[in-house]
């Protein structure tokens, strides 16, 4: 793959504008690792104020409402997120699906209105520990990642550019437990067939497939060393600069994927 490694943090629910200072220190630390993109999905309310002061890293959503607006008390549409100078958005996390009932028709309707307000796009796909153990991870994968993507006729052209999946493994996420490398290039592999299914060889062999749960600086060479692995969605260990360039460190060393 051609493209560079991308390292998106996730601060989830984490952060004031007490953080600000954190974001500084991976923007500037950002302009010297350039051979990767590295991007930032903190609350709502940080995303302009990073936007704001970034020069080199992206920042984005961690979610959006499939509507362009409405009567939905509490929620934010795709085109508030860009107007506040979010440039992605990640769906269908994990968290979300769980946490909030999200289907894989709703994350595929909030796909739909993310692309249509402009926006780059992380679909996350996972399995449960209970999937897992039951040898059913790749199927299962492979059918909610299907059913979470807008079909190829509804994708913007420059499809590659505009979406990045986000293989993140349930039992992994926060847990200190990452996937072994031999399970990341099973599944990898399994995405990469699908997405070349989806959209056709010259774009889905170029979309870039994300790895995510409990990358730590200690272990991301391994994990960026497996074919078909894009970069990294990281949570915990994109709190401070230095554990998230740590990451990013790791991923400037030259990797063929
Ligand atoms: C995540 O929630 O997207 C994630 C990968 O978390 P962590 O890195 O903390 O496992």
């Amino acid at each position: 793959m051609t493209r560079r490694p991308y390292i998106v943090g996730n601060w989830k629910m984490h952060g004031t504008r007490a953080m600000l200072s954190e974001a500084r220190a991976i923007d500037r630390a950002a302009q010297r690792h350039m051979k990767v993109e590295v991007a930032l999905a903190p609350p709502y309310t940080l995303i302009h104020p990073i936007h704001r002061e970034a020069e080199q890293i992206a920042v984005g959503a961690q979610d959006c409402h499939h509507a362009e607006g409405g009567a939905f008390t509490g929620d934010i549409s795709a085109a508030m997120i860009a107007d506040a100078g979010a440039k992605f958005v990640i769906l269908g996390h994990s968290e979300r699906r769980q946490g909030h009932g999200e289907s894989d028709a709703l994350v595929r309707a909030k796909a739909e209105a993310a692309l249509a307000a402009g926006l780059r796009i992380i679909m996350c796909c996972g399995e449960s520990a209970a999937t897992r153990d039951s040898d059913k991870a790749v199927a299962f994968v492979k059918k909610q990642l299907k059913a979470s993507l807008p079909p190829a006729e509804q994708m913007p052209a420059e499809i590659a550019d505009k979406l990045t999946v986000a293989y993140e493994p349930i039992w992994a996420i926060g847990t200190g437990n990452a996937a072994t490398t031999d399970d990341i290039a099973e599944m990898h592999s399994a995405i990469r067939a699908l997405l070349v299914e989806l959209f056709g060889e010259e774009q889905g062999s170029e979309v870039r497939i994300l790895y995510g749960g409990s990358v730590k600086p200690d272990n991301a060479a391994a994990i960026f060393a497996v074919p078909d692995v894009g970069g990294a969605l990281v949570g915990g260990a994109s709190l401070t600069a230095d554990s998230f360039m740590g990451i990013a460190l790791a991923a400037s060393e030259p990797f063929e994927n």
